[in-house]
């Protein structure tokens, strides 16, 4: 997906600031924050949207989830609170077309 910013972004061909990084997943700050920690967390492989992962995507979900739990705790929100969020499709306000696992922490958060 050459034209993808999440995958060029994996690919270290745009720049980001990259909080966490392994051969599954990379983990950056939202450009636009709406909480004082938010990261995003993003698969290498290219998957547009939550539908589109299937059984075989099981455990990099997991592993998702597990990199959202290891950087809420080195950013010290793990006690007081954070939210992990797949926006989905045009009523969820997705807009970028490449699985992300948005973080959000360091202030009270409103729902939804
Ligand atoms: P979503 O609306 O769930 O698709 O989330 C996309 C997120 O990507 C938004 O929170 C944007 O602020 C963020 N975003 C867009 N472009 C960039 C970028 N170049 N670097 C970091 N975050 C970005
Ligand atoms: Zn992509």
């Amino acid at each position: 997906m050459e034209s993808c910013l999440f995958c060029r972004i994996a690919k270290h061909e745009l720049p980001a600031k990259v909080v966490y990084e392994d051969d599954r997943v990379i983990a950056f700050d939202d450009i636009n924050p709406q909480a004082p920690m938010h990261i995003l967390i993003v698969p290498h492989k290219h998957i547009p949207t939550l539908n589109d992962a299937t059984a075989a995507d099981n455990d990099l979900l997991l592993h998702m989830f597990a990199v959202a739990r290891k950087l809420a705790q080195q950013n010290g929100v793990a006690h007081s609170g954070y939210r992990t969020v797949f926006n989905v499709n045009s009523e969820a306000g997705q807009s970028v077309f490449h699985l992300h696992l948005h973080v959000l922490g360091g202030r009270k958060l409103s729902w939804p």
